[in-house]
């Protein structure tokens, strides 16, 4: 595809896959079109980039299904200028949608536990001019203290709870925290909402994620 194809498969993407799933949040539908999702793929299956599914990448890990990279984005009602943090870099995908939410105002911060996907990802987020993120090679179970508190965390991996040192990074006033919960095959997405020392809980449906492989996960 040439660049001015690929920007029409990004447009019918958001369209046919995201608003009509009823994702609506206006930020969020203008950074799943900007980011150029084919940048992140693998050569051999850059084909289906826009594809509706989850696709494998290296290290037995995915990126996720654009809809639900635009689901999770918009549940974490981040404003230009937020600070955030990612478990789960995997590709650098969903970073990058973070970093064009956010914008230059705001700041990204995400983990991945392989050291390959990594230093891939920020290779191209570099490319890409989101530079200013944030990566850490470790286990993102344990969030990044030194960094918090956070006013958004999202994990794109699938844990048996909800990691404690994750609740305890989230801004105390309106920390948002998106992660999906369940068994190894199958999970539930939940937002968090921190309200001091009040929580406030929400499925936003099932889900099907990579585990999450840590001192507070698998
Ligand atoms: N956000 C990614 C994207 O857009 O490509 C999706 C990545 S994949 C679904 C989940 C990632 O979480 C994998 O790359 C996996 O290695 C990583 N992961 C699993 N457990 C982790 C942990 N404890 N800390 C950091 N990364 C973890």
């Amino acid at each position: 595809m040439n660049p001015h194809e690929e920007q029409s498969a990004a447009e019918e993407m958001v369209r046919l896959q995201i608003e009509s799933r009823g994702v609506r949040d206006p930020r969020t539908l203008a950074a799943m079109a900007a980011v150029p999702r084919h940048r992140f793929v693998p050569a051999e299956r850059r084909h289906l980039a826009w594809a509706d599914g989850a696709l494998p990448i290296a290290n037995g890990q995915t990126i996720s299904q654009p809809y639900i990279v635009a689901l999770m984005t918009e549940a974490l009602r981040l404003r230009s200028g937020d600070r955030v943090l990612e478990i789960g870099t995997g590709s650098g995908y969903q970073t990058a949608v973070l970093a064009e939410v956010v914008g230059p105002a705001g700041e990204v911060f995400t983990i991945e536990r392989h050291p390959e996907l990594s230093c891939e990802a920020r290779t191209q987020l570099g490319a890409l001019g989101y530079g200013g993120t944030r990566f850490r090679v470790g286990d993102g179970t344990l969030g990044w203290p030194e960094t918090a508190p956070f006013d958004g965390i999202i994990v794109t991996a699938g844990g048996p709870v909800v990691p404690d040192d994750l609740r305890d990074q989230l801004h105390p006033e309106h920390g948002r925290l998106v992660i999906p919960v369940g068994s190894r095959e199958r999970q539930e997405l939940f937002r968090f909402t921190r309200d001091g020392q009040r929580w406030h809980r929400e499925s936003l449906g099932p889900v099907t994620f990579v585990p999450l492989i840590g001192e507070q996960g698998w």
